[in-house]
């Protein structure tokens, strides 16, 4: 498929993966821009992060105030009172916001209209999904369907990611030729800590794990 002279929004939180997706999106469309929600994280990190990707890569990059999500669901990512834990016996890890990809995707679609851009790319996956229900690509396909009915467009909801782990999204940060440029300068840390991060939370580990990964398969392959 080619969008050579077409126009998309990714939403981005300058983690691994939107930060992959948008390098994916800048090889396939005319123009691209960003879009970041501030939902009161309580890592303003991320927010500085995704200026500064965007900034080095011309990108338009618009922050829009989505900290109304903590009127309903104040959570482990927002609040420093609460502890980032695994969830336990099939529970929803402590990160989980309920609904927030529904207003996520929703908000940078009307965004995405405004703009005139048809496309939306987001890093939503279903493979490490931790049991998020709307991370799942039935989830996804039916908002776009829902979308493209309640703005009367043809939007398109991309999902780079969906069907890959975290080794293969690595492998696609390599293909993209950005490799280096993902593990340094991405934050996906629960605890704020930028490029490799603490090591520590879930999120740590389950990056780390996947890059270790994907480089031994690499060097085997090499
Ligand atoms: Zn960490």
């Amino acid at each position: 498929m080619s969008f050579a002279n077409e126009k998309a929004v990714v939403v981005f939180s300058g983690g691994q993966d939107s930060t992959t997706c948008l390098f994916w999106a800048l090889e396939r469309f005319e123009e691209v821009s960003a879009v970041t929600f501030d939902y009161g994280q309580r890592h303003r990190e991320e927010l500085k992060v995704a200026k500064s990707i965007t900034e080095e890569h011309g990108i338009e990059h618009k922050v829009m105030d989505m900290s109304l999500l903590n009127q309903l669901a104040p959570n482990a990512l927002t609040r420093d009172d609460i502890k980032v834990q695994d969830g336990q016996d099939g529970e929803l890890p402590n990160t989980f916001v309920e609904g927030r990809n529904l207003l996520f995707f929703s908000f940078a679609t009307i965004y995405a209209s405004q703009k005139g851009a048809k496309h939306i790319v987001t890093g939503v996956c279903e493979t490490d999904y931790s049991g998020y229900p709307d991370c799942r690509d039935v989830f996804v396909k039916s908002l776009n369907v829902s979308l493209n009915l309640a703005l009367d467009k043809d939007f398109v909801l991309h999902t780079p990611l969906m069907w890959l782990d975290k080794k293969e999204t690595w492998e696609l940060a390599d293909k993209l030729g950005r490799l280096s440029y993902v593990k340094e300068k991405t934050l996906t840390c629960y605890n704020g800590v930028p490029g490799d991060g603490c090591g520590e939370c879930p999120a740590c580990r389950l990056r780390q794990a996947g890059y270790e990964q994907y480089i031994k398969e690499k060097e085997r392959e090499e």
